[in-house]
């Protein structure tokens, strides 16, 4: 049981693993039982303190540690400091919360997913890109026209995004605006931020998921009018499905309501040899496939991120560097549809913005902390095959995975002063069975944790509780 004499503190919450029923609350002199009921009335109201060991990415090249460590979060939901030490916080009118033995980090953000894959996860993972959405993808995407499918199949995606602890979201839906705007409601209910992309596409694909461009402008702004606040958490996203599958007047259409809208834009780039080669086909005034985003203003003009960029390299990595384009890695999909090994050591060296993104169902995994992993052993890969200079360090992909990614959303994914409190509380115990230091606990949590140790989840300083499924 931890305790202080520290008389400015309004309340201590205490965290015991060994005697859970024991547990309570020090308010006011008086003690009382602790409900995890009483936790979560009181905690959005009020500035907090939480103490544990606490672990995150400053920079790259290392972790910040503070063993026993104490952040302070705002009533707004951000970090105002982190310190070794009680003293060294204000701690006046604010609610201390004892952790006990947990890790405290960042929170994960899942920059690209598709949410209306969720049924395919593991399935078809021998096929390669153009086959397998021919065959699979499309057509489960067709399903998404009835609401009450998409509702089963989008609370169950949001419920696994939440016990793995994802806690932001560049997320693609399908063209149904009816079932997209449901999938928004869903997050907003939740509490978990996410950019949702009305997915536009009107070639190449089945008549069921083709829409022309005047409905898919409709459609993007009836989402726009009803989501697009500023500061909201949950706010749209355009998204040309890629090159191949929207005409030029569509891609037009897209580029006109990104910069009306100041939305950001999401899609996917340079992933596969024969899709690069289609792409030149299809837009032959292109200096690259990049290039094609560019020319229709879909490449950087508004806030930009794009999936994969496993061949980019020569010209379109200069237009990325020059435009800020985010690069989302997706290491499982590369594999698993054989597309390549995206070069992320260059991306990093030349200054490229990078994230990591599960990539459901082209990548099989919704647990962000296996995408660290996946993304060291793909670079690990690369740097057999390619002699790149070095693979990626775990200070670095956690730093890709939280504050790099989060830079999408403003400041997300560090506990520097100003940043949104999004974090995971891991109880590692079972983990935990000899004298590893805090960063081996990490590491181990990393590799071999899973949902049953992410004890309490917080997106922009609140408590997220676990969604219904049905
Ligand atoms: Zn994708």
């Amino acid at each position: 049981m931890y305790s202080t004499t520290e008389s400015k503190c309004f309340a201590i919450f205490a965290f015991e693993r060994d005697a859970p029923a024991h547990n309570t609350v020090v308010a006011g002199g008086q003690t009382t039982p602790f409900h995890l009921l009483n936790f979560n009335n009181n905690f959005n109201i009020m500035k907090k303190i939480y103490k544990a060991h606490i672990l995150f990415t400053k920079e790259r090249s290392h972790f910040e540690v503070f063993e026993n460590g104490y952040v302070a979060v705002g009533a707004d939901g951000r970090v105002i400091g982190v310190a070794a030490d009680l003293a060294s916080l204000d701690s006046e009118d604010a609610e201390v919360v004892d952790f006990g033995d947990r890790l405290l980090i960042p929170a994960m953000n899942d920059m690209h997913v598709h949410a209306p894959q969720v049924r395919n996860q593991g399935v078809a993972m021998d096929l390669e890109l153009l086959p397998w959405l021919q065959n699979y993808t499309f057509p489960e995407e067709s399903k998404y026209a009835d609401i009450h499918y998409a509702e089963s199949m989008y609370r169950r995606f949001l419920h696994t995004q939440w016990l793995f602890g994802t806690m932001r979201s560049c997320v693609f839906g399908t063209v149904h605006t009816e079932s997209t705007r449901l999938l928004m409601k869903l997050y907003q209910e939740a509490g978990m931020g996410a950019l949702v992309g009305k997915v536009a596409m009107n070639r190449h694909c089945p008549e069921a998921l083709s829409e022309d461009v005047e409905a898919a402008v409709e459609g993007n702004e009836r989402l726009i009018a009803e989501f697009n606040h500023p500061d909201a958490l949950v706010r749209p996203i355009i998204t040309p499905r890629f090159v191949p599958s929207c005409s030029p007047e569509l891609l037009s259409a897209c580029g006109e309501l990104a910069n009306k809208y100041n939305l950001p834009v999401q899609s996917h780039l340079s992933e596969n040899t024969s899709e690069i080669a289609w792409v030149a086909e299809l837009e032959p005034e292109s200096k690259s496939y990049g290039d094609a985003y560019n020319r229709y203003g879909l490449f950087g003009q508004t806030p930009t991120i794009m999936a994969h960029c496993v061949w980019t390299e020569g010209v379109e990595l200069e237009l990325m560097k020059r435009n800020n384009v985010m690069v989302a890695h997706c290491p499982t999909s590369n594999y698993n549809l054989a597309s390549g090994m995206a070069p992320v050591r260059t991306f990093l060296d030349e200054g490229l913005r990078v994230g990591l993104g599960s990539d459901i169902s082209g990548g099989h995994d919704l647990n962000m902390f296996r995408m660290l992993v996946y993304a060291i052993q793909v670079s690990k890969m690369h740097y057999q095959s390619n002699h790149e200079k070095h693979f990626l360090t775990l200070s670095e992909v956690f730093w890709i995975a939280t504050k790099s990614a989060g830079s999408f959303f403003g400041k997300v994914g560090s506990f520097e002063p100003g940043y949104e409190f999004d974090a995971l509380v891991i109880d590692d115990a079972v983990l935990n069975f000899d004298n590893y230091t805090l960063l081996e606990r990490l590491e181990r949590y990393i590799y071999l944790g899973d949902d049953r140790q992410i004890e309490h989840r917080f997106c922009r300083g609140k408590l997220i509780e676990e969604p219904k499924v049905v």
